[in-house]
């Protein structure tokens, strides 16, 4: 069996509360085949006594977790997101089952990095937190009580991608290059300054179709160079409505170039 792809697979706990949490995390981790676990502003106890005691076998991974003081920085090298929530709201569809996710999270850790990202015991990821996911999943549960202990949660994901390289079935690596985090969020801004510009998005509540645009390239896997592209053009449509049609007209028709887009050849722009 191939468990190469698991190590680009990594656990993001966002303020995880409990050091006893922690610990059943990195052995539910060890039982899977994992080993990166990351903490975003964990408790300072998070190496103590309880935490070991939970992580049994896992205590390695406990010892070489990495720790950040925000999600963003967290996740700046991933190719791929993964957020996880027991109740999205209306703004967070899709959401996907551990299992339909698999694919694509394996898929992707051929050639990049991966986030599984799980929320603070008390209150789960918040909006902020799941605006910087790609894609989000459920884990089917009961409605009479949807949450599960954090440990287990991250059990039943492990599992799911552990259980399909044991099965041999890991999609082909895609040619493609995903964006990493800083790329896309680099391009959200520059869409949501454009778009509050030509007054598309309400000043009181941008984040209503922001959130709709995140999950729609979400879904998508935007590439590096498709960012890059998506980026040159609100540049292009910008320099555009500030110079006039005239000047694109006129430099078109005598052959001239038009204003080079951010990070984007020429090239790029025409494909
Ligand atoms: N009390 C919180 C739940 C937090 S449970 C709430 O009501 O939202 C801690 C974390 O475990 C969650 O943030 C999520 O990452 C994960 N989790 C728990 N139940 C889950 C489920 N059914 N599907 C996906 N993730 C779940």
């Amino acid at each position: 069996m191939d468990q190469s792809l698991l190590t680009n697979i990594q656990v993001v706990l966002v303020e995880p509360q409990h050091p006893g949490n922690i610990g059943a995390v990195a052995r539910a981790m060890k039982n899977m085949g994992l080993s990166r676990l990351v903490l975003v502003n964990p408790p300072e106890n998070f190496r103590g006594q309880e935490a070991v005691r939970m992580a049994l076998n896992g205590a390695d991974i406990l010892e070489k977790a990495q720790t950040f003081s925000s999600l963003e920085a967290a996740i700046a090298p991933m190719g791929l997101v993964i957020g996880t929530s027991c109740r999205p709201g209306k703004e967070r569809f899709p959401v996907y089952t551990p299992r339909e996710i698999v694919p694509r999270v394996l898929a992707t850790a051929r050639t990049n990095r991966v986030a599984l990202v799980f929320g603070p015991e008390r209150s789960g990821l918040c909006n902020e937190h799941l605006d910087l996911c790609h894609l989000l999943v459920r884990i089917p549960s009961s409605e009479a009580f949807p949450s599960l202990n954090l440990a287990q949660a991250v059990m039943v994901l492990c599992y799911e991608l552990y259980a399909a390289c044991a099965q041999e079935s890991i999609p082909p690596a895609s040619c493609m290059v995903p964006a990493d985090t800083v790329q896309v969020e680099q391009m959200y801004a520059d869409l949501q300054d454009f778009l509050l510009q030509i007054g598309f998005l309400d000043p009181q509540n941008p984040q209503r179709i922001m959130r709709a645009l995140r999950r729609l390239f979400g879904r998508a896997g935007l590439t590096s160079r498709e960012v890059s592209i998506l980026r040159g053009i609100i540049r292009q449509v910008r320099w555009y409505s500030e110079r006039g049609h005239q000047t694109a007209t006129r430099s078109r028709d005598l052959g001239t170039e038009r204003l080079p887009p951010v990070e984007t050849t020429a090239e790029d722009a025409k494909g």
